[in-house]
């Protein structure tokens, strides 16, 4: 076992501020921007959004 060539491994250490996170409308994951980010674009382009009806 002696592979120390082609090792690339993602390391977690990337912007600490861009993570994964799940949608609160379609509980689906996206790339929040930032903290506040909670509805992944798809849905904030949706009118129930805009109207304000999340939960
Ligand atoms: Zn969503």
């Amino acid at each position: 076992m002696s592979s120390s060539r082609d090792t690339k491994k993602p390391t977690a250490d990337y912007s600490s501020q861009k993570k994964g996170r799940k949608c609160l409308m379609c509980s689906e994951e996206f790339q929040s921007t930032h903290y506040g980010e909670r509805v992944c674009a798809n849905c904030k382009g949706t009118a129930a959004w805009r109207e304000g009806q999340a939960a």
